[in-house]
């Protein structure tokens, strides 16, 4: 079988063009919806999101089901994790869309949280493939982000054909974090849905499910009208977006597989490298050398063990194994020496060690810190994330700040 860009996929990826692929734009067919997700922290907002669509195409008399795919097992917090709503007018059809471990193309994607806009792990560690890697042609990739387009399209990969960019206004939402924080986003994210792709849902199908649920009020209606009122579409031509460099991800055969539950021992000093990580780190911490006491409590701390030490007893983080959980920013002694930064505004550095530039040039390294820490500061003390909550409800998006005002809005 040839590998595509993706895992699974039959398709050679030099046939993923305009003229060879075989996408089309089926809107009267089956339809399919995916919502990525992180995984654990909006768990249950994605399954909230996936029953909506389904109930929402029952008012329509269609029929629908849905499919989670894990991308790691046990699903491990922040990993990118994805689920289906396929929807279609009659079994027969829902039958044979159905029928495949997912769907091959999707109607709708919705990015449930700006940083995975550059890219997903969705299969573990065996690679990153696009965001928009099964968007059909004419699909539409919704993202709940305070971002621009044009920031978006910067890391959003161009695709052979024409496609619509949907921003919802909104930081990402932690609404699954094991007991289900009802903070609004799936209500605004299925009024989002409405407004963009009717043929998916209307709104009215979508407020009639809502209505007839006892349980969620008037609240919840006027979530569903700000998702509806405040999402922003935009046409993006063929060839429009970030270059496309991403390699095809090959899963290994049965026989390549590594023995589960087995961990291998590491010298100290080196890291496992199956520990890997990159696309499920939602922020990202930055060190101030020059303010370090090299008290070590971050290299102690660190769950994953991302701390080195050099010969000057500091501590550059390697940022390929951090998942950027936090810890080392809370337990710092010194203010403001460990800040978590946005992870989205690391689009040039990748995960490159930044201590060589702090080695050879102090002044450009402190620049380079501060003006990451301007752009994309993220307070998460008490909470993992606390500044992200998004109930549309107080009116979120109306009184959402300038994303470079960050700070202002955290304290
Ligand atoms: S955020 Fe800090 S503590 Fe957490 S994995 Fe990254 S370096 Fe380690
Ligand atoms: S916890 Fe902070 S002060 Fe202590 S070694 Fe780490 S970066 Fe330096």
């Amino acid at each position: 079988m040839t590998t595509g860009r993706e895992a699974g996929d039959t398709l050679p990826a030099d046939q993923d063009t305009q003229q060879g692929r075989t996408s089309t734009e089926v809107r009267e067919e089956a339809k399919s919806v995916e919502f990525t997700y992180r995984g654990i922290f909006q768990k249950t907002l994605a399954a909230n999101l996936c029953k909506h669509v389904v109930m929402a195409a029952r008012k329509r008399d269609w029929l629908g089901s849905t499919i989670q795919r894990y991308s790691d097992s046990p699903e491990r917090n922040g990993i990118p994790a994805k689920q289906f709503a396929v929807i279609a007018p009659d079994t027969e059809t829902l039958e044979g869309h159905m029928a495949k471990y997912e769907p091959n193309e999707l109607d709708v994607i919705t990015c449930l949280d700006d940083t995975m806009a550059d890219g997903i792990e969705s299969w573990a560690w065996y690679g990153r493939q696009p965001i928009n890697v099964r968007l059909r042609r004419g699909g539409t990739l919704l993202v709940i982000s305070n971002r621009s387009k044009e920031e978006l399209l910067r890391v959003i990969p161009q695709k052979p054909w024409d496609w619509t960019l949907a921003i919802l206004p909104g930081t990402p939402s932690l609404a699954g974090l094991w007991v289900y924080r009802d903070d609004g986003t799936d209500m605004r994210v299925l009024g989002a849905i409405a407004s963009a792709r009717p043929d998916i849902f209307e709104m009215s199908e979508i407020e009639s499910v809502i209505r007839d649920d006892d349980a969620l009020g008037d609240d919840y209606i006027a979530a569903l009208k700000s998702g509806h009122d405040e999402v922003q579409t935009h046409e993006i031509a063929a060839g429009a977006g970030a270059e496309d460099t991403y390699e095809p991800v090959k899963l290994p055969g049965y026989k390549e597989m590594r023995e589960a539950i087995i961990v291998p021992a590491v010298k100290v000093g080196e890291k496992n490298p199956n520990y890997r990580s990159s696309s499920d780190r939602t922020m990202r911490p930055v060190v101030n050398f020059d303010t370090c006491i090299k008290c070590r409590q971050c290299w102690i701390d660190c769950p994953d063990e991302c701390f080195d030490i050099t010969d000057e007893e500091l501590h550059p983080i390697n940022y390929n194994y951090c998942t950027g959980c936090g810890i080392c920013a809370q337990v710092c002694p010194v203010e403001d020496c460990i800040v978590m930064v946005n992870d989205l505004e690391f689009v040039e550095e990748g995960d490159k060690d930044m201590f060589p530039l702090y080695k050879e040039d102090r002044d450009s390294y402190q620049e380079w810190r501060e003006e990451k820490i301007e752009k994309g500061r993220i307070q998460h003390h008490d909470y993992f994330n606390a500044d992200t909550w998004a109930w549309a409800g107080s009116g979120q998006a109306e009184n959402t700040p300038d994303r470079n005002d960050r700070t202002a809005r955290n304290s």
